[in-house]
């Protein structure tokens, strides 16, 4: 049993079936670490939704939608081990998750302040 997922997952606030990833996207190095943080497996992808979880076997799957992301859903969840599958190419999302944020590539030319001058 893999109880302890990395702490940040807590972190994604489910309301239903969408979730937000800001707090997740200010401490992520980059995009693809963002879906690595929420909890997407593999890079396959399933336009429907699979018969049953590809991790774990589960017949119970739910839709995902990343508010702000896409303004449709873009995982499977599966409602016993909560592995994210998408629903489109993982690059895809990548990309709209770099553009939500707008200045990643900028960002890591930038030092970062001190915690001091953070209130
Ligand atoms: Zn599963």
């Amino acid at each position: 049993m893999e109880q302890n997922k990395k702490a940040t997952k807590i972190e994604v606030e489910y309301s239903g079936k969408a979730a937000t990833i800001f707090s997740i996207i200010e401490e992520a190095e980059s995009p693809r670490s963002v879906l690595d943080e929420i909890g997407v497996v593999g890079t396959k992808v399933f336009r429907r939704c699979p018969d049953s979880c590809p991790i774990c076997g589960n017949g119970v799957l739910t839709t995902l939608e990343l508010i702000g992301v896409a303004n449709r859903p873009l995982f499977w969840e599966c409602t016993n081990c909560n592995a994210l599958h998408c629903m489109e190419e993982r690059k895809w999302i990548e990309h709209r998750i770099k553009k939500l944020d707008g200045c990643w590539t900028i960002c890591q030319a930038w030092e970062m302040p001190d915690k001091d001058e953070f209130n």
